[in-house]
């Protein structure tokens, strides 16, 4: 079925029409799906750009930054990160993590292994019922572990320039990292990275070329209305320019609207249990930055002073930092839920200032040299990175009442309204697929207009972005949003994984 339909001339639809509220990584990854197969689809965001939510950095295929999760939610991030590679490759940063054990963690190395096995094994099952999905190299190379008398050879070598093979990305880290910190051994994962900013880039050049996605930029939604006479639902969005006020209705409505998605329920008097997290990573300039570094992962417990530490590279000496205390990526108080009379937790008014205007210059400068502090405990030399942009921050929503879920994705209320939950951003294909298989059972879209199998991902027009114009709008974005180009640059071109 899916043969038939072209580029230039997408399918007629049946006449549904969906609304997208919000643009963020969930709604402008549904428009797509949905606008890719002919389905009208009108995505309305009151920003100014889509993508421009809280930040993403990581793919997480895998998981693997989190200790306490289920094996479950692990396997299932891993599948989600492999079909948001495929269908969007040129916003992958493809390098791996490396996740080390500092002396100070309560748990062991060997603590890892039962999960890291499951999920090479889930991997190399998935690659043998269909090689495209073969997208973090070699299963057998999933995970690699390296002692450290290994490291200690690898600190003698050259700093390559190139990688040819894994134990690469360790050179720069072997020489560099403090190895009487850690617990050995040292893990390297084929977690990559993920750049939201070649998101914004994807979502957008594919968008403007597909005639029935209808892209709503700065329009606000103030009120949604279910018309019991038509059964449509009528939503009324303000211009954010001149205050005008635009009413549409819709077949069926989808609230993308992220941390602020409990407005949007309680507009309809829908209740729902979930909750906000306010957090913030930083952005350093490391100029002396010698070698190739992959992610660099220090476990530890959340919400201690030894949280985890994470320093992920961006080409030009830029690094992205965490680090899960509450001086650097948490706040006090930051985490908030839902009560009985609002679906919409409510933050306080410092973070929706910082989410909304700025944040106080010394804030930024006491926790980015704060963050660099962190990463510096292991990595001595990197003291000497400074400031280098505002921090990357929002918040983000997690259903339900179970604070570390990290695999979600939609739930409904009611007929024809759907609200995606996601709590990473690589649940959004699946949650565009939980909501296509909800429009094939209500009626509103038919199998011949999905094709035989919903998880065949068709997005011919998304493929076909090339990684030069992506380079140039991403970086357009980057700058826009007041930081620096490297962070929307292709981290290196994916031929070494790939090669068999
Ligand atoms: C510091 C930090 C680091 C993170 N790192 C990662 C990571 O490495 N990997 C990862 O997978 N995830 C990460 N996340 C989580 C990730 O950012 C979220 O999962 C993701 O952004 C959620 O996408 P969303 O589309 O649901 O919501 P958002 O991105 O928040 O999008 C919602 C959109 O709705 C719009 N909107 C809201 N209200 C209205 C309205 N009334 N009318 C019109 N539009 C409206 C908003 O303007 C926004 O564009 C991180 C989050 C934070 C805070």
């Amino acid at each position: 079925m899916n043969e038939i339909l072209t580029t230039e001339q997408p399918l007629i639809n049946s006449g549904t029409k969906i609304g997208i509220l919000g643009g963020g990584v969930a709604g402008s990854t549904i428009a797509l799906r949905f606008a890719e197969l002919g389905i009208d689809t009108t995505l309305i965001e009151k920003g100014d750009s889509l993508v421009n939510g809280p930040p993403f950095c990581h793919l997480h295929a895998g998981g693997n930054l989190y200790r306490e999760i289920s094996e479950q939610q692990c396997i299932t991030l891993l599948e989600q990160s492999i079909d948001t590679a495929k269908v969007f490759p040129h916003s992958v940063n493809y390098r791996p993590t490396v996740i080390a054990l500092p002396k100070t963690d309560q748990g062991e190395v060997a603590d890892l292994l039962p999960r890291l096995i499951k999920l090479r094994e889930r991997y190399a099952e998935l690659v043998q019922q269909d090689i495209s999905n073969k997208v973090l190299g070699d299963p057998e190379q999933y995970f690699l572990l390296f002692d450290r008398k290994a490291l200690e050879n690898l600190a003698k070598r050259a700093l390559p320039t190139q990688v040819k093979a894994n134990e690469d990305w360790l050179v720069a880290f072997a020489q560099q990292v403090d190895l009487d910190k850690l617990k050995f051994p040292v893990l390297l994962v084929q977690e990559y990275g993920w750049s939201a900013f070649r998101m914004a880039a994807i979502t957008t050049l594919a968008i403007e070329k597909l005639l029935c996605c209808h892209l709503k930029l700065n329009s606000q939604v103030v009120n949604v209305e279910h018309q019991v006479s038509t059964e449509k639902w009528r939503v009324t969005y303000k211009n954010q320019q001149d205050d005008s006020q635009q009413q549409t209705d819709f077949d069926y409505v989808i609230n993308a609207c992220g941390f602020k998605s409990g407005e949007i329920d309680d507009m309809l008097h829908a209740k729902r249990e979930r909750m906000v997290e306010f957090k913030a990573a930083y952005v350093a300039h490391w100029s002396k930055c010698q070698g190739l570094w992959p992610e660099v992962v220090f476990y530890g417990e959340r919400g201690t002073p030894n949280g985890m530490a994470q320093l992920t590279p961006y080409p030009d000496g830029y690094f992205q930092l965490h680090g899960m205390t509450q001086d650097i990526t948490l706040f006090d108080k930051g985490l908030v839920a839902s009560v009985e009379q609002s679906a919409q937790p409510k933050l306080s008014a410092r973070f929706i200032k910082k989410i909304e205007q700025q944040w106080p210059e010394q804030v930024v400068n006491d926790r980015t040299v704060g963050s660099i502090e962190y990463l510096a405990q292991y990595i001595t030399n990197f003291s000497q990175a400074s400031v280098a942009a505002k921090p990357m921050f929002g918040a983000q929503q997690i259903p339900g009442d179970d604070a570390t879920l990290r695999a979600a994705d939609v739930s409904f209320h009611g007929k024809h309204y759907a609200r995606t939950e996601i709590v990473k951003a690589s649940s959004a294909l699946t949650a565009a697929d939980v909501i296509l298989q909800n429009l094939l059972d209500v009626g509103l879209v038919s199998s011949a207009q999905v094709g035989e199998h919903l998880s065949d991902h068709y997005f011919p027009v998304t493929l076909q972005c090339s990684e030069a114009e992506v380079t140039n709008k991403a970086i357009k974005y980057a700058r826009q949003r007041d930081y620096p180009a490297a962070l929307a640059k292709n981290f290196m071109l994916a031929d070494f994984m790939f090669s068999e």
